[in-house]
């Protein structure tokens, strides 16, 4: 039986002996040592157990799901029971069409996705009565902090001129929302103040405020009243998405900002996630919305095509002037959730709104008529009980394998989903010695009249096959390591095995509530502890916080660990973060979201951070020193040598380094983030540690600390999780998005130590091997003092802008002709690709991208020579699709066949994209991020 490891990496031994001839290297002892600085080298293999078999494994993780209880969840606070309709299941979660393809931002190839995702900001926008949408992020608590944020940005001249910093919260908001929100807002100086909504009057002091709708106790907050009565007042609402199928919209009542999870819309609660946060707002807040906005636009047939609206707002763009750092979101799972209201639609969607809302008034009828206090008659999903001995209830529920949210010794609430019955309420009302009753119906009063779902796409899925074949039609559209490399420098598009990936769906791993009873979560927490060991292994780290659900998260949580540090030592002075011009953007958004200034230095001729320069602009800052950001390898494609000397300086001004684990996978083994001086590093788990993409989301970025920084690691205040003297949450759930921690973990216990340092050899023996190969044709900007690179590298397209007039996005497009995705584009240099192949790809791939790559080449080479036409060709017209060359009359100078089969493999097997170029500016300014009516749908008036 073979190894998983020869299943994991690319190429066997035979194709490893031909590469490594072709770079001139007699082994890979050898491009190692000459591509790591022996200085910081690992002198033996990780002390992580040795590999398991796949089948080994999968046994292994079904006997760890079997040690958690999964008792029924009534504990509500934003994580419910729901289904996962079998045909989304099938085809979106289990297939790796969807779960595999990156961040839309190749448009042309990502339309599919793209349209999935503004099903979804068309959903939030009726749901929620606001007029523009996000497509996801990463959960209800950070979404929380993202809204006060918004509005603190948005503040007038007069109100920042008078001070006004306080942020009213209410203290019916979930606790976990609160601690989130809380952190965010010590940072930038901005005054929290909790308190009761149905008395709370703005006295001008005040910016916003952030009110729950229903609150923690299943409440129907009064938000007609909140808003009234403080006119003027920015109010953001946290909101039950399944609640809003039926209640009135908070936009009716005059909110400016809806936020929430849409877990309940058929993803189940993987003890914390991961889900996708919904986010939206009024236009006038367009501009500075936090996260991804897809939105419409056209080709260049003047066909309607989607692609990602307003990108100047992000953190690549806007760096340490951005108003948010997020970066992964939630992608997959926004995809899941309006997929779950495309298959239901209106009437489906009606009936489970008021199926749980059926179950939760005859439990309250019940209890009532049996003489139990029932808190409040206004309620949709959740009954607040309150008079009773929680501790006796909480034993008989968990006798019947129930849990219920228990506040305090006298009251507790009951929250209802999905999937419960009335024999579900007919046993908890046993449980209070109460009998069955019926259901009562929601007062008109709070009802909507308005409709929802009432968009086509909600209108017509609603078998099996049609649902089947939409989900099938938009996956086709788009391309995904199904389909061929993905050579995105620095995210590591690496293989997710689907051994990794089975065990997600395990309903004893995927049915957990994230606050349920430590006890009854031991398969969890086995899993946590064996993972978190590992990775601290990896990292040459003493703990690891499984909290942050993505790299920039962990950017934050890393900065805020250092904070606290610092301020433990009555450092409270210690605020500048020094960051290498050439890191990525989320680095300075992150330092900024931790209240931190970013002093950025520059990098040498070789693309080296400039010791000299960071030694005397570190000695300048002295004692406000906070620490330096650094990625290594740098974001530049090489193991700087100097690496040591840099980690020194700091630590000599007191600073603390954070390094960003974004290219963790050329160091797994070799060498770490401990060894090379750093303090603290996040991982991108869904790059290094094979959680897929997504196309934008889930992702992980758990951070790794030494010693001296582990009693600030994260907490949450219903689960303690974390150090001794923790910093505020980070993440809504304590381990973040647990569910998928799950594939890191079969990704660490399948490779094994062995594996694992395989893997990082190969990664850097295919990066190396495309260098090798395209010597020649193309420059690398930056290698190793031996002229080897890292595990990736740049190519230097710039002057091709002015031999050729072709930039970078023509070679991008023009891959696309060639069944490839294109590298990363103008990051962290304009004008070049970034290539990243992973150790997942063979010889065979490789030699297929490399030959793509020499052919456009050449092509560039036919416009230098005037052979070609500047603006006429290949490049400028790509991608070419079948309606172009089939139906359209073909007057370009080149035949179709150069256009769509330029090399001898596309007969094989032909991507055919579904659009032309996609233009941007006329999206931005032509601003729309919900579908548009069906008949626009088909062809946008140029
Ligand atoms: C991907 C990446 C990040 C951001 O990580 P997310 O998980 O997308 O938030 C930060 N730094 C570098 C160098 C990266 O490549």
């Amino acid at each position: 039986m073979s190894a998983f490891s020869s299943r994991h990496i690319g190429p066997n031994s035979a194709e490893k002996s031909e590469m490594l001839a072709a770079i001139g290297v007699q082994s890979i002892q050898e491009l190692v040592d000459k591509t790591i600085p022996s200085h910081i080298r690992l002198s033996g293999e990780l002390k992580i157990d040795a590999a398991m078999s796949e089948q080994e494994y999968l046994q292994h993780i079904t006997e760890l799901g079997a040690q958690n209880k999964v008792y029924k969840s009534f504990i509500g606070l934003g994580y419910n029971e729901t289904i996962v309709p079998s045909v989304i299941l099938r085809n979106v979660l289990e297939n790796p069409g969807w779960y595999t393809a990156y961040t839309p931002y190749q448009a042309e190839i990502s339309q599919g996705r793209l349209e999935a995702l503004l099903n979804f900001q068309t959903m939030v926008l009726e749901l929620s009565g606001m007029e523009i949408a996000n497509a996801s992020l990463l959960d209800e608590g950070t979404a929380a902090s993202e809204a006060m944020i918004l509005f603190w940005n948005s503040r007038s001249r007069q109100e920042t001129k008078d001070g006004v910093n306080k942020f009213f919260i209410s203290k019916n908001a979930f606790p976990q929302t609160k601690d989130v929100v809380l952190g965010r807002a010590l940072n930038l100086g901005i005054e929290l103040v909790e308190g009761d909504e149905t008395t709370f009057k703005n006295d001008g002091t005040y910016f916003g405020a952030i009110v729950q709708y229903p609150d923690v106790y299943g409440n129907i907050t009064d938000l007609a009243g909140f808003i009234g009565r403080n006119e003027g007042l920015r109010v953001a609402v946290a909101a039950d998405i399944l609640s809003l199928v039926v209640l009135k919209s908070p936009g009716s009542l005059g909110a400016d900002v809806v936020f929430g999870t849409s877990q309940r819309f058929g993803v189940p609660m993987g003890y914390g996630g991961p889900h996708a946060a919904f986010f939206a707002a009024k236009d006038e807040y367009k501009r500075s919305m936090p996260g991804r906005i897809i939105g419409v636009s056209k080709d260049a047939d003047d066909n309607m095509a989607l692609r990602m609206a307003l990108q100047t707002r992000e953190q690549h763009i806007k760096r340490d002037k951005a108003t948010s750092n997020i970066c992964t979101a939630q992608a997959l799972l926004a995809v899941m959730a309006s997929m779950y209201a495309v298959y239901h639609g209106p009437i489906g969607m009606k009936e489970i709104a008021n199926h749980v809302n059926g179950l939760a008034s005859a439990t309250a009828n019940g209890l009532k008529a049996a003489g139990i206090q029932v808190g409040s008659d206004s309620f949709f999903d959740t009954v607040w009980v309150k008079g009773v001995d929680t501790a006796k209830i909480k034993a008989a529920a968990e006798a019947k394998e129930m849990n219920f949210r228990i506040i305090n010794a006298s009251e507790l609430t009951i929250s209802f989903g999905e999937p419960h019955t009335m024999e579900d309420v007919a046993t908890i009302l046993s449980i209070f010695g109460a009998n069955k009753a019926e259901s009562s119906a929601l007062a008109s009063s709070v009802l909507r009249t308005d409709g929802v779902f009432t968009h086509a796409t909600f209108n017509k899925h609603h078998s099996e096959s049609k649902m089947m074949r939409y989900l099938k039609r938009l996956e086709n559209k788009d391309l995904s390591l199904v389909h061929s490399m993905i050579p995105l420098g620095s995210c590591t598009m690496k293989l997710n095995a689907a051994s990794e990936l089975i065990p997600i769906t395990n309903p004893q791993f995927a049915n957990m509530h994230p606050f349920a009873p430590v006890a009854q979560a031991a398969g969890y927490h086995a899993m946590f502890r064996q993972l978190e060991k590992d990775l601290c292994e990896s990292t040459g780290f003493a703990a690891m916080s499984l909290q942050p659900n993505s790299g920039a998260q962990g950017e934050y949580a890393g900065l805020m660990v250092i904070k606290a540090y610092h301020e433990s030592r009555g450092d409270n002075q210690r605020k500048k973060m020094i960051i290498p011009s050439s890191a990525h953007g989320t680095n300075p958004a992150s330092a900024v979201m931790a209240g931190m200034e970013v002093v950025v230095t520059g990098c040498d001729e070789n693309g080296n951070i400039n010791i000299e320069e960071l030694k005397a602009v570190a000695n300048q800052i002295g004692n406000e020193l906070a620490g330096l950001m650094v990625t290594y390898p740098s974001t530049h494609g090489v193991y700087e040598e100097g690496i040591r000397e840099i980690t020194s300086i700091i630590h000599e001004n007191g600073g603390q380094v954070y390094m960003d684990g974004a290219n963790m996978n050329a160091q797994v083994g070799l060498t770490n983030p401990g060894n090379i001086g750093a303090d603290v590093c996040h991982l991108n788990l869904h790059k290094t540690f094979a959680i897929p993409h997504g196309g934008g989301g889930p992702g992980m970025g758990p951070i790794g600390v030494a010693a001296h920084l582990a009693p600030f690691l994260p907490s949450n205040p219903v689960i303690a999780a974390g150090g001794s003297t923790p910093i505020h949450a980070v993440s809504a759930a304590p381990y973040g998005s647990a569910l998928i921690l799950l594939i890191s973990y079969g990704y660490i216990k399948m490779l094994g130590a062995e594996g694992l340092r395989e893997s990082t050899e190969a990664a850097i023996l295919n990066a190396n091997y495309i260098a090798a190969k395209l010597k020649g044709h193309y420059d690398v900007l930056y290698t190793g003092k031996n002229g080897t690179v890292a595990h990736e590298m740049i190519l230097d397209c710039r002057e091709f802008k002015k031999t050729a007039d072709v930039e970078v996005a023509d070679m991008a497009k023009r891959l696309i002709d060639f069944n490839f995705h294109a590298p990363t584009v103008s990051f962290p240099v304009a004008g070049t690709l970034m290539v990243e192949p992973t150790e997942s790809e063979d010889k065979e791939e490789l030699d297929r991208f490399i030959e793509a790559m020499i052919k456009i080449r050449q092509e560039i080479a036919d416009i230098e020579s005037g052979l070609a036409d500047k603006e006429n060709n290949l490049l400028k017209n790509a991608p070419h699709t079948a309606d172009c060359i089939i139906n359209q009359e073909w007057n370009y100078p080149y035949s179709p066949q150069e256009a769509a089969y330029p090399v001898a493999y596309l007969k094989e097997w032909k991507y055919w994209v579904p659009v032309r170029r996609v233009d941007n500016a006329y999206g931005d300014r032509n601003l729309v991020c919900s579908c548009p009516s069906v008949e626009s749908y088909m062809h946008v008036e140029a």
